[in-house]
């Protein structure tokens, strides 16, 4: 069971004189899918870099499965991140792409190997282990990055814009095998994205985030305006 609990979440950046995010309170279930959807700057990523632990919260508390990780790495959060640039090793292999994660967190050769092969069966990657980055399509790319995170049985998903990138017609096709996979695999998932149809189509609850502008016209404050 991996549900996350945002309470009372606020951010404020170093120097910033407003918060980027303010008063942010959401449960979210076992096995959600939530998309954020939201205009430019309203702290969309602030609030998933903050669940991921790639940026601290200046106050408030949030719980993943249960137990308080204000303060843990991103490491020791059971969390993995799929981001728009793929962040892919470009001189690896797509096997190597996979597997470095586990490598890093010192996994036996044997168990890699078996991961790597599960995640590219359920992604349709088989054929493509041996090829570099590069000599892939952008849709192949997403999915290695997707891959990262499946080998590593994370069970919550966070993806910010990660279709962004993509043409129309791919982006469509994605959509609904990100779908496909995150249930397959019962991650639960936070999608960041500006695409309403995006939305749509992938949430079971979408929250909507809105910018507002301070009292004296200056800045904006990262709110959540309908669920
Ligand atoms: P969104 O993802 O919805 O576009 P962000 O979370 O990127 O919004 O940004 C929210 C607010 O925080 C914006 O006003 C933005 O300018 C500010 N912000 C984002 N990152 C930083 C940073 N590293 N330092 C200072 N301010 C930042
Ligand atoms: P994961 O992010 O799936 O845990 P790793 O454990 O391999 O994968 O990543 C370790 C760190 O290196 C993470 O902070 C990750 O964001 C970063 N990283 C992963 N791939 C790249 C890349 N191609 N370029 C730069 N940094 C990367």
């Amino acid at each position: 069971m991996v549900e996350l609990n945002l309470n009372h979440i606020y951010k404020k950046y170093p120097n910033a004189t407003d918060y980027a995010v303010e008063d942010f309170n959401l449960d979210i279930k076992d096995k959600e899918f939530i998309v954020f959807v939201g205009p430019s700057g309203c702290g969309k990523s602030t609030t998933l870099r903050m669940v991921a632990g790639l940026e601290e919260i200046s106050q408030g508390e949030l719980k993943i499965g249960g137990e308080v990780v204000n303060n843990k790495s991103p490491k020791d959060r059971d969390i993995a991140m799929v981001f728009q640039n793929y962040a892919l090793y470009p001189h690896m292999t797509v096997y190597e792409n996979m597997a470095f994660g586990l490598k890093l967190r010192k996994y036996d050769k044997a168990d890699i190997d078996k991961r790597v092969n599960e995640a590219a069966e359920i992604l349709g990657l088989t054929d493509f282990l041996q090829r570099k980055p590069a000599d892939l399509s952008g849709g192949q790319r997403q999915r290695v990055a997707m891959g990262r995170a499946i080998v590593r049985d994370a069970k919550v998903f966070l993806m910010d814009e990660p279709l962004s990138n993509l043409d129309a017609k791919l982006r469509v096709s994605m959509r609904t095998e990100i779908a496909k996979i995150t249930r397959k695999i019962g991650a639960t998932t936070i999608y960041v994205t500006h695409d309403q149809t995006e939305a749509m189509t992938l949430a079971d609850r979408i929250v909507i985030m809105n910018a507002t502008k301070n009292a004296d016209g200056s800045g904006t404050i990262g709110r959540i305006e309908q669920i």
